[in-house]
């Protein structure tokens, strides 16, 4: 069995990994802005811009997705909860905990929710 406060530990520093590669994209992304004059710079380098762009955002929504993943279990910490899957309330396997503490779904429940997003 899983040792909740171990994976709380874990959480809390991956938590805080994130927040700071959140910051650090941000602050480099105020940079580039300065430098360019403007989120889009000269024309030409326009292109590889708005990719770049692309690609920072599409970081920033992943960041903080798996943010709001952790800050969820956390509450469910909180709340006493922690362990159990958020839609059947089944113990989630301690094995999957163990490989993913932000999860807040069961194998079954995840499964089954990845076989309906299809
Ligand atoms: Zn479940």
């Amino acid at each position: 069995m899983a040792e909740f406060s171990e994976l709380l530990k874990r959480l809390k520093a991956e938590r805080k990994r994130l927040l700071q590669e959140l910051e650090q994209m941000q602050s480099s992304q105020r940079e580039l802005e300065r430098r360019a004059g403007g989120p889009f710079g000269e024309r030409g380098e326009e292109a590889s811009q708005v990719l770049e762009l692309e690609k920072r955002l599409d970081m920033e929504k992943r960041l903080k997705k798996a943010l709001a993943e952790i800050d969820h279990v956390l509450e469910k910490y909180d709340a006493g909860t922690y362990g159990l899957c958020d839609s059947c309330g089944n113990p989630i396997e301690p094995a999957r905990l163990e490989a993913l503490p932000q999860a807040s779904l069961c194998l079954s429940c995840k499964a089954r929710q990845t076989r309906d997003a299809r």
